[in-house]
């Protein structure tokens, strides 16, 4: 499994063509092209989306998409470099890629997000998909409970130590660590009595969320690991998954 190409744009019609017939499951990962701190690169997001997506295509053997780099992100446009699209462009964009899949065979994906500011308009659009008949399962990593009790709360923030760490893993020359910084993001006058429709430089400055100085290419080869055995589990489940047939009963 291990030498096969899984990448939908490193292989030809004829091949995508056979890999659908023979599974219809793909891998579409999402991200953003927005701040991660001083330290870490703006595509950190989508970087570490295709990442993890091409690792379990290849240990299951399910074909990856390109992924998606520009995502819901506004609330991080006062940092250089961020680029946003508005929810309703997203969650459209994403269906009419889920759309055209559909036309080749594909009736199962899972979605890669790597951005939380995309999760609404995913969990939107995958109830939209499954009454046309395409299963839209949506796995992030950061959300595993097992990452909860390896890490303190302040390092699992937006571009600290956990993500920063993934950063080294996988492209560590895009990393600057002498410029990491640790920023402890600062309270809402609405926290704990209601929404507040916060925007990054309500609270940090630097663009982390907590601490990042902590962050070891070490530590990022073990949330590595752990984020794809969790995806390659979430593949095999949903490969297993009968949709089809379940459409049916729900349809009598
Ligand atoms: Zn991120």
């Amino acid at each position: 499994m291990q030498d096969q190409e899984v990448r939908l744009a490193h292989i030809s019609w004829r091949e995508a063509g056979e890999r659908f017939s023979r599974c219809g499951v793909a891998l579409l990962p999402v991200g953003s092209t927005e701040q991660h701190g001083p330290q870490n690169p703006l595509g950190t997001d989508h970087l570490i989306a295709y990442r993890l997506a091409v690792e379990a295509g290849r240990r299951t053997g399910v074909t990856v998409l390109p992924p998606i780099p520009f995502g819901v992100s506004s609330h991080h446009s006062s940092f250089p470099g961020t680029v946003w699209v508005r929810e309703s462009v997203f969650k459209e964009y994403v269906r009419d890629v889920i759309i055209s899949l559909k036309s080749h065979g594909v009736r199962k994906l899972v979605v890669v997000n790597g951005h939380g500011g995309n999760l609404h308009a995913l969990v939107s659009l995958a109830r939209e998909l499954r009454d046309e008949g395409v299963l839209v399962v949506v796995y992030e990593w950061w959300t595993l409970p097992q990452l909860k009790g390896l890490f303190p709360e302040d390092e699992l923030g937006h571009a600290a130590a956990v993500e920063t760490s993934l950063n080294l893993c996988i492209h560590p020359e895009a990393v600057k660590m002498e410029a990491a910084v640790d920023e402890k993001p600062a309270k809402l006058p609405t926290d704990g009595l209601g929404y507040f429709p916060e925007r990054t430089d309500d609270r940090v400055r630097s663009g982390v969320f907590g601490t990042s100085t902590t962050a070891t290419r070490e530590k990022g080869a073990r949330v590595f690991e752990i984020a794809v055995e969790a995806l390659v589990k979430l593949v095999e489940e949903v490969k297993n998954l009968e949709f089809e047939r379940q459409q049916r009963a729900e349809a009598r």
